[in-house]
């Protein structure tokens, strides 16, 4: 998902300012080319920028860590705007305003290198919002563009339908773009292609009750399971999204029902907004739904505001909230997740949430959110995950202690069982304690997950003074004190671990054999803080198996419905890998199917 961007380059020359324009104001540079770094999101921007005397006439993107389907964007639209206006005045790409902030600062810098002005480069025309209202209609409007919406939006446009969809985003995708595209697919036609037989509904619905801890609700699941081979071939072969070559079992799915489309969750997505072009549905980016729109109690469609003021009235026969979660809005969760950290995008701000309940809706499970054992927080609450490389360590010679420097967990063990001891601590941190030769697999496979090697070296030379955490001496007296811990405490453990290497048991937590080929060595040491973190929240609004939402009293909101992470109580108290965009892409596939059919018979 994370790439490196070489050379991007943007000469557009023809583009330049108008004759008059220049010279009734004509800025002035030190003509060349001048390399300019800022702080993204990942780590480092690095640009470069051609200047004539009186005009930027090319931005390079050298160099960047920052996730590609979020900030591609970015990278296109920016410098061309800045090189069509000449201006570094330019609007910040919604969704995306943290890389838009550090590009815009690498031009400035640039500028100043060229001898410019940076101030009047930097003033923008005065421009008072639009206060334009625009009235549409459409059978169905959809808001929000992930894998829920769009399936939405797509299988009634296929059926028929006409469907508007708001994006508050300039890019359309949410988190499923930033997903692993990790799918279950129990009965799908690939399976069967595969070669998988020993998967049945029965299997999958049992796997995913067990593991959302009995608290799904049965015949939400039962809609699921028996409707995601469905979705699955359709979004195959009519959206057009790319398949692995072989199915996994992943976790805790008993059986190879997992599959990965092209691309992870960015190209599964790159094939929903390709598809979407083609077709009439008709697209509000950068436009934010903000109410419900009511009549004698039915919801009769939503209002929107766009980025440049306009505001778009739209009615429809069907609402479909298709927002995602609330796992930014850290105030919807219990206090319980207080020291749990956010690995999320902002965009999961419980919009849909807050417009149903605003119209009555009722929620479910509230307080569940999908946890993993493997946060660092690399700002205050929010967290970067380590899983590539926390997972290599147990290769080498990686344990968990707590603070106190005792092991405490077998950590090959089910996730779930690792943050159940994380959540005993007082502080919810355990830490990953490396030797040296840990330490490099460890920081050798770390990418991929929007960590980039400047990251890790700056907090290894903050060594643990702010959070996060990267622990680090030449001894373990020196990186006992870092976190506090006692060196002899630590040594203990050490030892006691090295000896069950050699006998090739752990005596204490049953850690697997193959898990255990290599002594805790040489230093220097490292104790990486681990932390749970959560992105997908599993609660929300309440549906029935209709996919309507449901009021507080028990009765169906007519014409409201709801799909993907806005959706609540299926997936339980936890969510088995591949059952949150199974679920988006299933839950918006039936409500548009479903809504083509109803509606086509009235
Ligand atoms: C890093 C990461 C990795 C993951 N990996 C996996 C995986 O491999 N497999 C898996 O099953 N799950 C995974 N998940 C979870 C999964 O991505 C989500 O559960 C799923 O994609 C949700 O889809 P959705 O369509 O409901 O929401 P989203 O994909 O989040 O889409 C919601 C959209 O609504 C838009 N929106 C929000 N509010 C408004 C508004 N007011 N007006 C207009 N638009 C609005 C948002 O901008 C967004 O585009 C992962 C999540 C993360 C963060």
């Amino acid at each position: 998902m994370k790439k490196r961007f070489l050379s991007l380059v943007l000469a557009l020359s023809l583009l330049l300012v108008p004759v008059a324009m220049v010279a009734e104001n004509k800025p002035s540079f030190e003509p060349g080319k001048y390399v300019a770094v800022a702080a993204g999101h990942n780590g480092s921007v690095e640009i470069e920028v051609e200047f004539s005397q009186d005009a930027i006439v090319a931005i390079k993107v050298l160099s960047s860590d920052e996730t590609a389907t979020l900030t591609n964007l970015v990278f296109e639209r920016i410098p061309q705007q800045m090189i069509e206006k000449q201006s570094l005045a330019v609007d910040s790409v919604t969704g995306a305003t943290v890389t838009s902030s550090a590009l815009k600062a690498a031009l400035a810098d640039a500028v100043t290198q060229a001898k410019g002005d940076v101030k009047a480069l930097s003033a923008a025309p005065a421009k008072a919002p639009s206060t334009e209202v625009v009235e549409l209609s459409a059978d169905m409007v959809v808001v929000g563009g992930g894998s829920a919406g769009l399936s939405a939006a797509l299988a009634a446009e296929q059926d028929g339908l006409s469907v508007i969809l708001l994006e508050k985003n300039a890019m359309l995708g949410g988190h499923t773009a930033l997903s692993g595209g990790f799918t279950i697919a129990t009965g799908a036609r690939v399976q069967r292609e595969l070669g998988v037989t020993d998967d049945t509904f029965q299997k999958c619905y049992d796997d995913m009750m067990k593991n959302g801890g009995d608290q799904s609700i049965p015949e939400l699941l039962k809609l699921y399971v028996d409707n995601m081979g469905v979705s699955t071939d359709w979004t195959i072969d009519y959206v057009g999204a790319g398949l692995p070559e072989k199915l996994t079992k992943v976790g805790e799915n008993s059986v190879d029902r997992v599959l990965i489309y092209k691309g992870a969750g960015a190209g599964l997505m790159d094939a929903y907004a390709a598809k979407v072009a083609q077709t009439t549905v008709q697209l509000l980016m950068d436009t934010r739904a903000t109410k419900l729109l009511t009549q004698d109690n039915e919801v009769i469609g939503v209002e929107g505001k766009a980025k440049d003021g306009t505001t778009y009235q739209i009615k429809a026969k069907a609402t479909v909230l298709a927002t995602g979660g609330y796992g930014a809005r850290r105030d919807l969760l219990p206090e319980s997740l207080k020291n749990y950290v956010y690995y999320g995008a902002s965009l999961s701000s419980g919009d849909g949430l807050a417009m149903g309940q605003e119209v009555g809706a009722d929620t479910v499970h509230m307080g569940f959110v999908e946890l993993f054992e493997n946060g660092v927080e690399w700002l205050p609450g929010i967290a970067k995950s380590t899983y590539n490389g926390s997972m290599a360590a147990w290769t080498g010679s990686g344990i968990l202690v707590d603070r106190a420097g005792k092991r405490v967990v077998n950590e090959r063990s089910a996730g779930t069982n690792i943050v159940a001891q994380q959540a005993a601590q007082p502080d919810a941190t355990l830490f990953l304690l490396m030797d040296q030769a840990t330490y490099d697999i460890f920081s050798n496979k770390i990418s991929g997950t929007g960590i980039s090697q400047e990251m890790l070296q700056n907090w290894l030379d903050n060594n643990g003074k702010s959070s996060p955490v990267f622990a680090n001496g030449k001894t373990i007296e020196e990186v006992a004190a870092v976190i506090g811990s006692d060196a002899a405490v630590l040594k203990e453990t050490i030892e006691r671990y090295n000896s069950f290497v050699e006998k090739g048991v752990d005596e204490d937590f049953g850690r697997p054999a193959d898990y255990m080929k290599a002594k805790i060595g040489e230093g220097p040491y490292y104790l990486v803080e681990q932390k749970p973190r959560y992105a997908t929240t599993l609660g929300g609004l309440k549906i029935n198996t209709e996919l309507q939402v449901i009021n507080v009293d028990g009765e169906v909101i007519k014409g409201l419905y709801s799909a993907g992470d806005t959706a609540g109580g299926v997936r339980g108290n936890d969510s088995i890998p591949g059952a949150d965009v199974g679920w988006a892409i299933t839950s918006g596939y039936l409500i548009g199917k479903n809504l083509a059919k109803e509606l086509k018979a009235e």
